[in-house]
Formats: structure tokens, sequence, C-alpha cells
């Protein structure tokens, strides 16, 4: 057994976390402020060759492995949760639908521009009224002489408003339940497709999130994604590889929020001592630090099992959960640690605690997660 990075990830962790702090982080606090979407960032990304670094180097990809991509996550989401969720949306939802379903000339035509950061990639699974149980999918595709019509909802999608195209659900044939649930590539510009862009969210908010309306959309046959009927089994395996990155986003805000807590419990004096000197606030710096690892070695660890084309379900899941769940924890302590000025924007911990709470929301809620694990145990 070996817990050493590779020299490759060693070196991208070298890359992305200079890069994070000198790019990322000092916008961070005005991002939050004004809700504006670090295009900048992406652009230079893209131009590190980062934006479709797990893919083969066939479409423009960095032929890396998971881990290089998690580690990307945590950098990002270590000064910046906003940007660590919009890159590993970009990835992980919009560049894995296409990579894991796509035909050569899809992966050519729609993955490689998403390697290149040409634009960003997004993944439309959710509907106001299908969200945890996304087999309730209420969007229908009918078929048309020249392909699909298209028409339903989806919401709370990430990255939309930066996309050309994005993987949604389907249904296709209703009598066949989650069988009759197809995936469809759907260009953002097709004439009945809107997005709209108005959440106002507890947190991310430098990240894109939006609802989009399909009135009659019509796309080629081509369009079709992997095999009609397999959209929900497709999509369920998306989401196994997200929440690598969910949880690799986690560790990230979880170890930003702890060195900041670190710092000011080691500046910050009362009753003429540091913080870091009463042995209460020792062992929540103690604690943290250990759940921090452990998240961590989780997510490397079911992320490793992916790259060695092992099943990774259950691993994923379980990173995700913990990952999360520790995040809130720490973020929570982080503030407790700043006292009353945690409570201030400026100290940022906030921040951090705010943008952690979506990590056991989204990409299925920790409830989902226990039961996918529960199903993985054989219950
Ligand atoms: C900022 C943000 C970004 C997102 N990005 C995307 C995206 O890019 N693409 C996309 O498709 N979706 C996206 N989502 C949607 C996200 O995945 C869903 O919000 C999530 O899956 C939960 O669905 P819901 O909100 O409908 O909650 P619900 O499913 O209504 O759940 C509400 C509560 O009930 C619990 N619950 C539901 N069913 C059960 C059950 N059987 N047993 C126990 N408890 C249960 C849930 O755990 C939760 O606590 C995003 C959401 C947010 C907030």
């Amino acid at each position: 057994m070996n817990f050493d990075l590779t020299a490759e990830q060693a070196m991208i962790r070298t890359l992305i976390r200079d890069f994070a702090e000198a790019e990322v982080a000092p916008g961070a606090i005005e991002r939050d402020r004004t809700g504006a979407f670090p295009v900048e960032v992406f652009e230079k990304l893209a131009k590190l060759g980062l934006m479709g670094l797990p893919f083969p180097e066939q479409y423009d990809g960095g032929g890396a492995d998971t881990i290089c991509f998690a580690i990307v996550v945590e950098e990002l989401s270590r000064v910046c949760a906003s940007t660590g969720i919009t890159y590993s949306a970009h990835v992980s939802l919009g560049g894995s639908p296409i990579y894991l379903f796509g035909t050569e000339e899809q992966k050519r035509d729609y993955l490689a521009p998403l390697c290149r950061g040409e634009y960003l990639g997004a993944f439309g699974l959710t509907e106001p009224d299908a969200g945890s149980d996304a087999g309730g999918t209420r969007t229908a595709a009918v078929q048309s002489d020249n392909g699909w019509i298209i028409s339903g909802s989806k919401c709370f999608i990430t990255n939309a408003s930066y996309a050309k195209h994005l993987a949604l659900t389907a249904v296709t044939d209703r009598s066949k339940g989650t069988s009759g649930i197809s995936a469809f590539i759907v260009p953002t510009d097709a004439p009945g497709f809107s997005i709209i862009d108005n959440y106002e969210k507890m947190g991310l908010h430098a990240s894109n999130t939006t609802e989009l309306v399909l009135d009659q959309v019509e796309v080629p046959k081509d369009n079709l994604l992997g095999t009609d009927g397999n959209g929900f089994k497709q999509f369920l395996a998306v989401l196994d590889g997200g929440r690598i990155g969910i949880g690799a986003m986690a560790v990230g805000i979880a170890q930003g929020a702890f060195e900041k807590a670190l710092r000011y419990a080691k500046q910050r004096k009362q009753f003429g001592r540091t913080l870091s000197s009463f042995q209460a606030i020792q062992f929540k710096l103690a604690d943290m630090a250990t759940q921090i690892e452990a998240a961590r070695t989780m997510v490397y660890r079911a992320g490793w099992l992916k790259d060695q084309g092992r099943p990774f379900k259950k691993e994923a899941a379980m990173a995700k959960l913990l990952a999360s769940e520790i995040c809130m924890k720490v973020c929570d302590q982080a503030v407790q640690i700043h006292g009353g000025y945690g409570y201030m924007r400026e100290y940022e911990v906030e921040r951090f605690m705010r943008d952690a709470k979506l990590l056991e929301i989204g990409e299925g809620t920790s409830e989902i997660q226990r039961m996918v694990i529960a199903a993985q145990l054989g219950c």
C-alpha cells in the first residue's frame, strides 16, 4: 500500500495551489458579495490545460487520473468554493456523460471543446418535482421526423449560462418507468430553450445555478446520448463520479476553514494568552485536522478505485457523505474559534460555512447517500 502522491499528482497540487492563492483567493470575498462569475479564472485554467484534466488526450484532455482531478477541486475550494463547484461540475457532470456514453463523433464534437475550456459543461437531471426521486422526471421527448422534440423544465442546474450544450434527461416512454428515461445532448441556443439565472442562494454566490425551460426544443436524432431508455442509469453512473468531486470540495473547504482557524487561534489573545494555548481550543483544532485527514483519505481512495476500473459506487457515496458532514462541522468550529469575528464576512469562515451546506444536498443528499450505501450493503 502506498499513500504517497505520484510525481504527477504532486506536481498538479503545487501548480493548482499556487494558482489558487494567486488568482482565485484575492477576489473571493468580493465575488461572494456581488455574485460576479469568475470568467477570467476559467480562461486561465483553460490556458493551464486543466479544463479536461481527467479525459484522454485524444479529446484534448489532460490524460490525468481522478486523484489529480480531486486535488484541483480541493485546492480551488480551499480558497473559493464557488470556483470549486464550477470546475467540479464542468468536468464530472458536464464532460463525464459524454465521455462515458457518447459516440466517437459526440466526444469529438462535444467533449473536446469542453476539455479545451471553450465553454463550461453542465448536467440537467433535477426538476421541480423530481429531486432525490430523479426517476420522477416529467420532461418528455417525443420522436419527430428529424429527431426529438423535448419539453419540460429543470431546476438548480450548475453552469448552464456558460454552457453551449448540456446533457439532460427526458422521458421517452412513460409506460416503462425509469427504463423509459433517455439522455440527450441539447444545445443551449436551440429555439425554445431558456436559461433563467435568478436564484438567491445561501452560499456559492459566484457559482451559476439556473432554471431551464424547454418549450418544444427540437434536437437531431444523433443527439441521443447512449441508448434509448438508458438515460436514468447513465446519469446515476455519472453521479457516482460526481460524488468524488463533491467530496473533494468538502475536503478543500474544510481545509481552508481549518487553516484560518489555526492561524487565528495562534494570533488572538484573551486572558493574556493566545487562544491556541487553551486546551479546549487545541482539542477543537486536533479534531478538525483528524476529521479532514479521514475525509481526504476516503475521497482519494474512491478516486483510486475508479481509476483501477473497480466498483466504487459505495466508496464514492461514503466519501461524499463523510466529507460533507465533516466539512459542516469543521466550518462550524472554525467560526466558533473566531468568536464574533467569525460571524463577520471579512474573516471568511462564515462564507465557508454557507458554501459547505450545499455539499450535504447536491448530487444526492446525505439521506440519499445513506440509502445508496445501505443498498450496496445488501439491505
Ligand atoms: C446550488 C445547487 C446546485 C445544483 N446543481 C445541480 C446540477 O448541476 N444538476 C442537477 O441535475 N441538479 C443540481 N442540483 C440539485 C440537487 O442535486 C438536488 O437539490 C438534490 O438532489 C435534492 O433534491 P431536492 O432539492 O428536490 O430535495 P428533495 O428530494 O425534495 O428532498 C428534500 C429532503 O427530503 C429528503 N428525502 C427525500 N427522499 C427521501 C427518502 N426516500 N428518504 C429519506 N429522506 C428523503 C432529502 O434527503 C432532503 O433532506 C443542485 C442543487 C443546488 C442547491
